[in-house]
């Protein structure tokens, strides 16, 4: 840091008065303060920009530090995670570590403005250090989650990746078109326990959506729920609407829903209950039969608000 050190001290000095980092008023008080031009002469420095941000990486996991920022007698630097995880010994010089925060650095951080993490992916703004790993929480660039259901699954990915993975992956059916006469046959209705996870992928207006079915306990009544999810972000979910059906024997259950995105979890739409639920006996008397075998006939729509 030689000829960056001395503005980089006097910022130190400057922040340090100000003390608690942790409420967000004070950070936006910092921001508009005369501290802030400060920061911007040193952030102008590309080189000493990078030499800080290597400094704020952890020399275990290689991700930034956030406070506490631990080091150890010799002024090694360690993350909060990796400090348990090296078990209180430096992982540059075997010192041990014992509690000392580096409040010098956790300060230097607060005056760095750093990109979105999802650069890379299309996000181009900029983020003061601490409220970096805020945003990238919500960042609307971040991958999504596999949103295949009943198995764990911890591929991430954008969307066009992710419709790969379903077909590649999990073989899971495909079609085009906006509207969709499903059927689904069960040989033993009563096997609710092992719940049914059924996905299928359409693909209209230029967009995927999943189409849930599955079987499970709602509190101790065994039912069927059909549900769309939207392969994208929540505001253009809220684009669409869907419309589903499930009858026989001259009665029919209509439902009509706004697809979830697929940033929620299926698990999350499922216990809110979004979407067309079937109480077993129900979709027996809709199966037809012998009341044993599961035969529903769901059939849909979807199609875009103008
Ligand atoms: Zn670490
Ligand atoms: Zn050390
Ligand atoms: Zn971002
Ligand atoms: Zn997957």
């Amino acid at each position: 840091m030689a000829p960056g050190g001395g503005i980089c001290k006097e910022i130190i000095e400057s922040r340090i008065a100000f003390a608690d980092y942790e409420t967000t008023t004070s950070n936006v008080e910092l921001r508009g303060s005369p501290c802030r031009k400060a920061t911007t002469g040193f952030g102008g420095n590309t080189t000493s920009t990078n030499d800080v941000h290597e400094l704020l990486e952890c020399p275990v996991c290689m991700n930034l530090m956030y406070p506490p920022i631990y080091q150890c007698p010799n002024g090694h630097t360690v993350c909060s995670n990796c400090k348990v995880r090296v078990r209180n010994s430096c992982p540059t010089c075997r010192h041990e570590l014992g509690n000392i925060r580096c409040l010098a650095l956790e300060k230097v951080a607060e005056s760095l403005e750093l990109p979105c993490r999802y650069q890379i992916l299309g996000c181009h703004d900029i983020f003061p250090y601490y409220g970096k790993l805020k945003h990238e929480k919500n960042c609307k660039y971040r991958p999504y989650n596999c949103p295949y259901a009943g198995a764990e699954c911890s591929v991430t990915g954008d969307i066009p990746f992710l419709v790969m993975h379903l077909k590649n992956d999990h073989k899971v059916d495909m079609h085009d078109g906006s509207t969709f006469n499903h059927r689904y046959v069960k040989a033993n209705a009563q096997e609710v326990e092992n719940a049914t996870w059924m996905l299928t992928v359409f693909n209209c207006f230029g967009r995927q959506f999943c189409l849930h079915f599955e079987a499970f306990h709602l509190g101790s009544a065994p039912v069927y729920m059909a549900f769309l999810r939207f392969m994208g972000d929540e505001d253009e979910a809220r684009q669409f609407s869907y419309t589903l059906e499930v009858g026989g024997n001259g009665r029919k259950l209509t439902w009509q829903g706004i697809p979830r995105s697929i940033r929620d979890s299926h698990r999350k739409v499922r216990d809110s209950q979004d979407g067309l639920i079937i109480q077993r006996n129900l979709a027996l008397f809709f199966s037809g039969g012998d009341k044993q075998e599961l035969k529903l006939k769901v059939a849909g729509r979807i199609w875009k608000e103008q």
